[in-house]
């Protein structure tokens, strides 16, 4: 027989987290499942949130590091751009405390937690699916009406699901240490380094408790570990490393070829990285897999109570996409940049004004990602006709 749910949410990241969290709260049955044991284990993310998370969202204060508002932009050859801002900009998550903490809210509210717990597979059963689960050596069947793939860059439920796949990766590693003396305000480095960090950023924050430093980059293009030995000598040309200790290792891929169009269908969605929600132009993940969280279960939580594929057009990647156009012309801009004298002509024009305003828009705007709870207007409604017409199609 096995167990029935409304909805199963695959993977306790922060998506799955949220959107499990969300679905709870209005009263739906929900399982959450993830293959770890404890989603504060193995974390890959450096865990820094811009305002507008914080601004829009709650977090448990004691997971969330000193507030960071200064930003140098750097050259390998010597040039840099410093900004300041007059508000709160960035704060790094202690993220295996937030997850933990968000895990405990969910049981709270009464989610199932499955730890342990491998999608492998489903097949169609009447509206719902038949999921098959690997658990420490056994096979769990669960029947759900709804699953949500929030199961992180390389999605296999967006493969059962017949949803599209992420195609463009950039690939991020990065050191956490403590004890690091900072002389000053709290701080974010970035370095544009097509060498070290090539069509990404290398970067350095610290907010006077915790140290972060890593780079991100083309796979194809370097050498992640190298590079980071790069970083950390520069890091330490700024900063006495010999007074801290390492205390993580972290790294993972980054979908950056913007959300993904096709992200629902009738038997499930996508949340997070598995839509490819983070932002072209930052890489930036966290708060688009909070704001994709809070759309989904709002229209999984309509969908189940009216089955009207209307709902589950809300859910459809396209209306982002359209105001993805120009991140992810920057993208490119960013991924041309190959040589030095290329970052050296760049960073000219950011000492100009109006590249002094682009960097703080940049760093410093709202934009990571659209309001993607903003009410369909007469352009969002084209993709909305395309689902009767097979854009929201039924898996196998
Ligand atoms: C090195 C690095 C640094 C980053 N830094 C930042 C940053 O500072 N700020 C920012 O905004 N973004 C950052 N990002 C991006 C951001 O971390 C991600 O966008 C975000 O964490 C994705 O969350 P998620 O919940 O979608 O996926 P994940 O965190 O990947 O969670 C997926 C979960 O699914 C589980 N899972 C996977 N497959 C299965 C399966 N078959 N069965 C069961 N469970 C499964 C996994 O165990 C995992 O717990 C960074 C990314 C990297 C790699």
């Amino acid at each position: 027989m096995g167990d029935s749910v409304d909805v199963l949410v695959v993977g306790a990241g922060l998506a799955g987290l949220e959107t499990a969290r969300r679905l709870g709260r209005v009263g739906l049955d929900v399982a959450l499942v993830d293959r770890k044991a404890d989603p504060g284990a193995g974390v890959h993310t450096t865990g820094i949130f811009v305002r507008k998370s914080l601004e829009d969202f709650e977090f448990p204060a004691q997971a969330l590091g000193p507030p960071i508002r200064r930003v140098d932009l750097l050259a390998p050859g010597g040039r840099s751009v410093s900004l300041r801002s007059d508000r709160d900009e960035f704060r790094v998550g202690r993220m295996a405390d937030l997850y933990r903490l968000r895990l405990a809210d969910v049981r709270q509210i009464g989610v199932r937690w499955w730890p342990n717990h491998t999608w492998i597979s489903g097949r169609a059963d009447g509206d719902g699916t038949r999921v098959t689960l690997a658990a420490r050596g056994t096979i769990r069947e669960v029947t759900a009406r709804m699953v949500i793939g929030a199961d992180g860059a390389r999605s296999a439920v967006a493969e059962f699901l017949g949803l599209d796949r992420n195609r463009t990766w950039i690939v991020g590693i990065e050191e956490v240490w403590q004890g690091v003396p900072l002389e000053g305000e709290p701080r974010f480095w970035c370095w544009i380094d097509p060498v070290h960090a090539p069509g990404y950023l290398a970067w350095a924050v610290h907010d006077g408790q915790e140290l972060h430093f890593g780079t991100g980059g083309y796979q194809d293009r370097f050498d992640p570990g190298a590079s980071l030995a790069v970083i950390r000598d520069r890091v330490h040309g700024v900063l006495d490393l010999g007074r801290g200790v390492r205390v993580e290792r972290r790294g993972g891929l980054i979908p950056v070829g913007g959300v993904l169009g096709r992200i629902a269908s009738p038997r499930g969605l996508l949340v997070g990285d598995a839509a490819g929600a983070p932002s072209p132009l930052t890489a930036g993940g966290l708060d688009p897999c909070l704001r994709l969280a809070a759309l989904a279960s709002d229209v999984v939580a309509r969908y189940l109570g009216t089955r009207s594929l209307v709902e589950l057009a809300r859910y459809d990647g396209r209306r982002f996409r359209a105001r993805f156009v120009s991140r992810l012309l920057m993208r490119r801009l960013f991924g041309a940049l190959r040589s030095p004298a290329a970052v050296d002509l760049a960073f000219r024009l950011l000492a100009t004004g109006a590249g002094r305003r682009f960097a703080q828009h940049v760093f410093f705007g709202r934009g990571s990602f659209p309001d993607v709870g903003a009410p369909l207007t007469v352009r969002d409604r084209v993709p909305a006709a395309a689902l009767v017409s097979g854009g929201i199609r039924d898996p196998v």
